[in-house]
């Protein structure tokens, strides 16, 4: 088999799509060949590169049972034939799916690159979220009653863990709303109070202390026994413990004396 021929039956051998005597002609070849073998290994780190960045791409649910029943792009006749790039490109011209997945992986890792969460620590996404509740870009669901966007939040994590709750009836701050947030792949319950001109953002979600930025100063309650780690950014202060599996990070424009007061107030040891 010459090189040309080789070339030809690379990207069907990555996808598996060679016949038994065809993989033993190119396998053969790139035995003998140097030239030849090094691009059937970067065709297969090609393919796993794009197999990873699918593993690290998570859609929102809503937006992922939103593409997968819209008739438009996926009719019914075809949602459960063929393979993905089948079904997303039904004409396509080229017959091996490792080249229409490379080409999809120039559309796809732009927009991968531009919607992926900076990997910071999930407790200064928070801060990020913060920030996006008071300017009106994340929106936050409004409570008639605190029970109810208890219940609601509880189901946005299919029960997998609860809102940590805070009375904070005495500074006439009461739940005024609620969201669930996604980040780097982790669920993240969101709870806001208000009251006047005051408010208060509680974050909850499964983890452990490190997910605690890298400077945070440390402040162990010897009555209750439990660590509380505090932090800032932008003018904002955060109080982050953990109880049982579950981490919370309360945020506020408040001081920071009076935030880790109420925190230490209400927390529960473990
Ligand atoms: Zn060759």
């Amino acid at each position: 088999m010459k090189c040309e021929e080789a070339q030809e039956f690379i990207t069907a051998l990555v996808d598996n799509q060679v016949s038994d005597e065809e993989r033993s002609l190119v396998e053969s070849h790139l035995k003998d060949c140097q030239r030849c073998r090094f691009s059937y290994e970067q065709e297969q780190a090609l393919k796993r590169e794009i197999g990873a960045a699918g593993a690290r791409l998570h859609a929102p649910v809503e937006l992922r049972s939103k593409i997968l029943s819209d008739r438009r792009i996926f009719p019914d006749s075809e949602r459960s034939s063929g393979t993905w790039t089948e079904r997303i490109f039904p004409a396509w011209p080229f017959p091996r799916p490792a080249l229409a997945l490379a080409l999809a992986v120039v559309l796809i890792l732009p927009i991968l690159y531009f919607t992926r969460t900076p990997s910071e620590p999930i407790s200064l996404a928070a801060l990020e979220i913060q920030k996006k509740i008071i300017g009106g870009e994340v929106s936050v669901r409004k409570a008639s009653n605190p029970d109810e966007l208890r219940k609601w939040q509880i189901r946005a994590v299919n029960g997998e863990f609860a809102p940590m709750e805070y009375d904070l009836s005495s500074m006439n701050m009461l739940p005024a709303g609620g969201a669930g947030e996604e980040i780097n792949g982790r669920k993240m319950l969101v709870t806001y109070y208000t009251g006047k001109g005051l408010s208060v953002t509680c974050f909850t979600f499964l983890g452990t202390e490190e997910d605690a930025p890298k400077s945070v100063t440390v402040f162990f309650d010897n009555a209750k026994r439990i660590t509380f780690y505090t932090f800032s950014k932008d003018g904002f202060n955060a109080v982050l413990h953990r109880k049982g599996n579950v981490i919370c990070i309360l945020v506020s424009k408040i001081p920071m004396d009076e935030l880790l007061a109420i925190v230490r107030a209400q927390a529960r040891p473990s």
